[in-house]
């Protein structure tokens, strides 16, 4: 077959780009990529041997071997694993897998500086190779196939595709390295290189010596196997760096062995940069897992809860059986075992974060808050411990930052205040201007701002915070005054306004399910509450917009007494103009709720007429 050129997806070109700009300090990261490539061939085709033996014919003792040749100015990465097929390396190296890192490229800026910085968040792969090399071929044979395939590139947008004569199981990568890269024909770099990121890869590591001889380099004994206080913590970061394909530096990291009924090590990281596919259904990094330190697979669902999917690491295991499945994760009593105790061990470690190091647990906390919140709705059973962890914006301190934990609210609440109380909206900057937070604010309550999609869920799962209960603040009666002197002019109020409630309330009667006096409002002149129980303005929309019918419950529309335009309204005898007073006192609740108004050209001829009527 002669050479076939072909175009790379479009962004690939565009990944390749990025990358040589993000990772130019970091440029050594391409060996480890290259390594964990091959290592993962090996792995999986002792894998698909344990079905099938006879792809091993040519034995199942794995090797990576890595050489240099100054004069042609080349590195080599060989392995003896699964190998390419003709159409297989079209596809792995000629596309980006994962709808989720398309659709990702689709949203980047083009602003270059902004877009490397997210780049580098990418597990860099294969690619990885141009950032060093300005040419790069690959020969590979299909492990149990007689003919090999070579692949070829200069990484500027096309790649071409020919027979090879490659005679070895395998794959054998040949990068020629750009002019200003030749540090890296050094075999002392390439050492180093692999010391740092690979060392604790399962199969041997060998380098091609002055005299030609090959000689191993890597450890290949599992640094996670060593005892905590032998391990220093630049080790803990190059592995986390490895194992997540990461650049950036892990926050915390929390190792650990379990022996006895269970028997296994576990060690996890914390990312200091978000994945860029934290919300995507299925994430390209998780926990992986190895079973008697034997690499075995990458899991993203069953080793850890999905409300920690941000979360690095490994887990190795000495009770899973070495072919163990997928399926077989997935109703394991060890697996779940596992999974218990390893939730366990994370949460800890961000309590014990966020008790001694605040600064870094709020560094954590606006990088992964949102995600932790899941497990309030998803994990019953830890729900204490999450719920100590939550922060979240509150008028204490009048900022929309998250930094106010339950515990810092609770120590601050009044002596007789037995409810923690928040308002929710669909931004925190709505819930901290609502009307229905005034009354409190003036009063000395603290109220904890809400405004995230997943907090509706959050709130009706989270009742009570160390027996007190969290209590919407629009919703339903909040009884304020406590005083005997209050209630007394409460009562006289009610007298005083006793008709025009009754007035507005046959008005509206179509609307509203009751009027009220209230005590929450303090600058405005109106507020709509929704009945205890009933769901919130927020959560009606929301599902409304996820097609879900809602049956119509009609609010309690509350007014304030000692606003003006309640005032005005009490003396008010035009029977049109209190009728247009009304109604644009329901609505404008509604609209300071962030609501829609079913008939908004109404509500603005309303309006006018009262500007001029009152103007005339
Ligand atoms: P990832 O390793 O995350 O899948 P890469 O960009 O590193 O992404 O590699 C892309 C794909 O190319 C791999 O999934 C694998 O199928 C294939 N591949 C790369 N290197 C090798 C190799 N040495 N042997 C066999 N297949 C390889
Ligand atoms: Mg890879």
């Amino acid at each position: 077959m002669t050479a076939t050129t072909h175009a790379f997806q479009a962004e690939v070109t565009q990944l390749l780009k990025l990358m040589i700009h993000s990772l130019y300090s970091n440029k050594e990261i391409f060996l480890r990529e290259l390594v964990s490539n091959a290592s993962d061939a090996c792995d999986k085709l002792r894998f698909e041997g344990l079905q099938n033996p006879d792809l091993l014919t040519e034995g199942s003792d794995f090797e990576i071997n890595l050489s240099v040749d100054k004069e042609a100015g080349t590195i080599t990465v060989t392995d003896n694993g699964i190998g390419m097929s003709h159409t297989e390396i079209a596809e792995f190296l000629g596309t980006i897998a994962g709808s989720g890192t398309r659709e990702y490229l689709a949203r980047l800026t083009g602003d270059q500086q902004k877009d490397a910085q997210l780049i580098g968040q990418f597990g860099v792969g294969f690619y990885s190779a141009f950032v060093v090399a300005k040419h790069v071929t690959v020969d590979s044979l299909r492990a149990g196939e007689d003919k090999a395939v070579r692949w070829s590139s200069d990484g500027s947008g096309q790649y071409a595709i020919e027979d090879s004569d490659y005679a070895r199981r395998g794959t054998r990568i040949t990068l020629t390295l750009r002019d200003d890269e030749q540090e890296f024909l050094e075999p002392s770099r390439l050492q180093f290189i692999v010391k740092r990121y690979s060392d604790h890869i399962g199969i041997p590591i060998r380098l091609q010596n002055e005299e030609g001889e090959f000689e191993v380099i890597n450890d290949s004994t599992a640094l996670w196997q060593r005892p905590k206080n032998e391990i220093e913590d630049q080790q803990y970061k190059d592995l986390y760096q490895s194992i997540a394909h990461a650049i950036d530096e892990p926050l915390a990291w929390v190792h650990n062995r379990v022996e006895g009924k269970y028997d296994y090590t576990s060690l996890y990281f914390i990312p200091t940069q978000r994945p860029y596919d934290l919300y995507e259904r299925e994430q390209q990094h998780g926990v992986k897992l190895f079973i008697q330190r034997v690499f075995i697979l990458e899991d993203k669902s069953q080793l850890l809860p999905r409300y920690l999917r941000f979360v690095r690491g490994l887990v190795d295991s000495n009770d899973l059986p070495l072919n163990v499945s997928r399926e077989l994760l997935q109703s394991n009593r060890t697996v779940d075992a596992i999974r218990s105790g390893s939730t366990k061990k994370i949460l800890g470690l961000l309590t014990s974060i966020a008790r001694d190091e605040p600064e870094k647990y709020q560094k954590f906390w606006d990088l992964f808050g949102a995600v932790l919140k899941e497990g309030i709705v998803e994990d019953q059973g830890n729900q204490a411990a999450l719920a100590g962890l939550l922060r979240f914006a509150s008028t204490h301190n009048d900022s929309l930052d998250e930094t106010t934990s339950l515990s810092d609210y609770v120590g601050r609440m009044k002596s007789a205040q037995k409810e923690i109380y928040y308002m929710i909206a669909d931004s925190k900057t709505a819930a901290s201007t609502s009307p229905h937070i005034e009354g409190l604010r003036k009063r000395g309550y603290e109220v904890l701002l809400l405004g995230d999609r997943i907090d509706e869920w959050l709130v009706t799962h989270l009742s009570s915070f160390e027996d007190h209960p969290l209590r919407s603040v629009a919703h339903g009666d909040l009884d304020l005054d406590d005083e005997a002197g209050d209630k007394e002019s409460q009562q006289q109020l009610d007298e005083q306004y006793r008709d025009l409630l009754a007035r507005i309330q046959s008005l509206l009667a179509e609307r509203v399910e009751e009027v009220r006096l209230s005590s929450r409002l303090v600058d405005s002149p109106s507020c709509v509450v929704a009945q205890e129980g009933a769901p919130s303005g927020f959560l009606k929309s929301m599902l409304e917009q996820a097609g879900q019918a809602m049956p119509e419950v009609k609010p309690v529309l509350e007014i304030n007494p000692s606003h003006p335009l309640i005032v005005r309204m009490n003396i008010e005898k035009d029977k049109e103009l209190f009728r247009d007073y009304a109604s644009l006192v329901f609505e404008q609740a509604i609209l300071a709720e962030g609501g829609q108004l079913k008939d908004p050209a109404a509500f603005v001829q309303r309006m006018n007429q009262v500007i001029l009527a009152v103007s005339s």
